[in-house]
């Protein structure tokens, strides 16, 4: 069926390797095999945007040429094929050992963004990470995952900022091509075109596999020529803001997913969906089953049984719902194929809150799922509640909709530096067995100044590569001395440093800090115990409450009365988010509850030994022990935001900066560095992508996958 594109030919033999390790995304979450890329070129490494496909296509053949005659490459060479090839082996994988064998009948998993890497640009936020640390997890467990979701030809959008604080939206074509993905190919050896089944006019779609260590991603695309304009736009952007063009990406991600599930010859699967943009699959998996014969009860039974839906937010702007006109226009040939008539058909989806809203992605996937979860425990109540209405006669504590904490890919978040210091001190094997909260015990003995020492050089780190940034602004597009100042040109690697880097969603509350601009100004300005605050985030493109948050800040960062302690850093991405989560001393958070489902780039920071000031929502209800961080903001009050700024204020002003600056006759604050090591100690193996991906394997992929597995014999018999 496929045919994966040699993209760069002239590699030595001897080195040849290299082609496939470029195009295998697991290069990006082992670092020797990302040093491998580095040391040929750092400069080629870095123009490259760090993207190794792009890299090879474009290095002087001679460098190659003397690499493969060079010993000290070739032994590293050689190490990191060896362990590559042996985990893309089947092997003895934790899946293997623990739940079976099952490569033919893998877990589909649908997703509308996925965060894999800042050389793939197609995220918004946490959803997208979330996707693609589990990818990644699921590769290094051995369990089997074909992920779906959209080849976004520009990417997510890139952030500037005028000299006023606007964000600009710069969109920035793809280079396809040039990206560790491959277009998919039939037998023939021509492009795989798919149609979407049954709506009319007809859609068309190509296909790009990406290669997440073992598993496959598949993206669809419409930006094709047998498409016209209109169509050709579908998947352009990340969450067309035009409800009719959002409700043709659904059916083409839902819908036409599964059809391309279909045509590479994989059926009956699990099905996880991440979020209701994917619930359209459902649909269809059942309007197959009823093809081939069955009732619609019996086929919408054995869908359910095989399914699993993640809801991830209970912002209403996140559940999206699509008027019953508009569903009409495009499901009007639908209904019948699925034997049911117009209301039975709406029914399907509505919310009993809101029957005539129209058809209710969210609900749908929760009514049509056996599995059903939030992602922390405080969300999964949250969820309960807010869908009670969907099981009028259960009490809500039993209501199933249960929770799986998120967790992060500690390989793709760990900084190779810290990594060293585990390395060290947790034994060599630390990272194989890093759910094991025993290991982490050991995190005591790494010695204090080592620790700060090299939390400092990374701190240090972040600053020059912020001023960095500046310079280049500074140099080729003049910009504005004041937006300098304001982007960091002013940062000091030497004080303490707060971060806050998220979404400028309006509930994530980026302005809370700034509720009263005297106080803060006194804690930053202190002479003796200064204080800087870096933000960075985009607001949505369509969001102008968000822009506005967003222009406030980089207002007070420009303003001289508070001497560039604050910095505001534009375009907000995975490469800006590792150095941030890395860099900063303290990371805030401060999301009004119960908004924020779960949050993990606190978890990031966390596990780097930068611990949380965080209001109690999300996961840090569950992450918090009272000595691996902050907590702040219980008042309920109608002036909730006064009062939690006013909490605020006071833990950095009573506990965080007397601590931070609370050395000891050696120079190293002891106090602090004992909240790093208890901030990874209690993170790091509970809040990872491992024990969540096993929890979902335990818990659900197990069960569905036996039901899938059932479901294939009952049919052969
Ligand atoms: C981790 C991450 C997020 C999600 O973080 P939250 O804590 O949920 O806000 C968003 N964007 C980037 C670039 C990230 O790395």
């Amino acid at each position: 069926m496929e045919i994966t594109k040699n993209k760069c030919l002239d590699i030595p033999k001897r080195i040849d390797g290299l082609n496939d390790l470029a195009n295998n995304f697991w290069w990006s979450w082992n670092n020797d095999a990302r040093l491998l890329f580095k040391i040929l070129s750092r400069s080629r490494w870095k123009l490259s945007g760090h993207n190794p496909v792009k890299m090879l296509c474009n290095i002087d053949k001679n460098i190659l040429e003397n690499a493969a005659k060079n010993q000290m490459f070739l032994k590293q060479y050689d190490s990191v094929m060896a362990r590559f090839q042996d985990n893309m082996k089947k092997g003895d994988s934790w899946f293997l050992k623990n739940i079976g064998d099952s490569e033919n009948l893998p877990i589909t998993f649908f997703s509308a963004e996925y965060g894999l890497h800042h050389s793939l640009p197609f995220y918004a936020g946490g959803l997208g990470f979330l996707a693609g640390d589990l990818l990644k997890e699921c590769s290094d467990l051995g369990i089997p995952m074909i992920a779906l979701g959209f080849m976004y030809p520009e990417g997510y959008f890139r952030q500037r900022i005028t000299v006023d604080g606007w964000q600009i939206n710069q969109d920035e074509p793809l280079d396809r091509e040039n990206a560790s993905i491959s277009k998919v190919f039939n037998k023939k050896g021509e492009k795989l075109v798919v149609k979407i089944p049954i709506i009319e006019p007809p859609i068309f779609v190509e296909v790009w596999r990406v290669q997440v260590g073992r598993n496959a991603l598949y993206l669809i695309d419409t930006d094709i020529d047998a498409n016209d304009p209109w169509n050709r736009g579908i998947t352009s952007h990340l969450y067309a803001g035009n409800p009719e063009q959002r409700l043709r990406q659904e059916i083409v991600l839902g819908i036409g997913g599964n059809e391309v599930l279909n045509t590479l010859g994989i059926k009956n699967s699990v099905l996880h969906l991440n979020e209701g943009h994917t619930t359209f699959a459902i649909l269809e998996r059942i309007r197959e089953n009823i093809e081939k014969g069955m009732d619609f009860d019996d086929a919408y039974k054995q869908v359910k049984a095989t399914t699993i839906f993640t809801t991830h937010t209970p912002v209403p702007a996140g559940n999206d719902v699509f008027p019953f006109p508009l569903m009409e226009k495009y499901f009007s040939n639908y209904w019948s194929s699925l034997k049911l008539d117009r209301e039975a058909f709406f029914k399907l989806g509505v919310d009993p809150k809101k029957p005539n809203a129209g058809f209710n992605m969210t609900a749908f996937a929760l009514k049509a799922s056996i599995y059903h979860n939030g992602v922390s425990k405080r969300h999964g109540e949250v969820a309960r509640k807010m869908w009670q209405s969907l099981w009028p006669n259960v009490p809500v504590d039993n209501i199933t909709i249960d929770s799986i904490t998120n967790g992060v890919h500690v390989p793709s978040w760990i900084e190779p530096r810290i990594k060293l210091l585990f390395d060290k001190y947790l034994g060599q094997d630390w990272l194989l067995d890093h759910d094991n909260p025993n290991i982490w015990k050991l995190v005591d003995g790494i010695p204090d100044f080592e620790l700060w020492d090299t939390h400092n050089w990374l701190k240090t780190k972040l600053v020059l590569r912020i001023m960095e940034r500046a310079r280049e602004i500074w140099m080729n597009e003049k910009a504005d001395p004041r937006v300098i100042l304001a982007s960091g040109g002013l940062l000091d690697p030497t004080i303490l440093t707060i971060g806050f880097a998220r979404r400028f969603a309006t509930y994530k509350r980026a302005t809370l800090i700034l509720q009263d601009i005297q106080r803060l100004k006194n804690i930053l300005n202190d002479r003796w115990k200064p204080v800087q605050i870096i933000f960075a985030g985009k607001a949505h493109p369509a969001d102008d409450q968000g822009k506005r948050l967003l222009q406030e800040i980089f207002n007070v960062a420009k303003d001289p009365s508070f001497g560039g302690r604050i910095a505001f850093v534009e375009d907000y991405d995975e490469q800006l988010a590792q150095y941030l989560v890395h860099g900063v001393d303290v990371w805030l958070n401060n999301p009004l509850p119960p908004y924020e489902a779960c949050g993990t780039s606190g978890m990031k920071a966390s596990l780097n030994g930068v611990p949380q000031l965080s209001i109690l929502d999300g996961w840090w209800i569950e992450g918090y022990n009272g000595k691996n961080g902050w907590a702040f903001g219980k008042k309920k009050t109608e002036e909730e935001d006064r009062g939690d700024a006013e909490a605020l204020y006071n833990i950095l002003e009573k506990e965080i900066v007397p601590l931070y600056y609370k050395l000891d006759d050696d120079g190293i604050p002891s106090g602090w560095v004992n909240v790093m090591k208890e901030a990874i100690k209690s993170t790091a193996p509970v809040f990872s992508a491992r024990r969540m991906t096993k929890e979902y394997v335990m818990k659900y992929y197990q069960k569905a996958l036996k039901s899938a597995s059932d479901f294939q014999l009952s049919k052969i018999v």
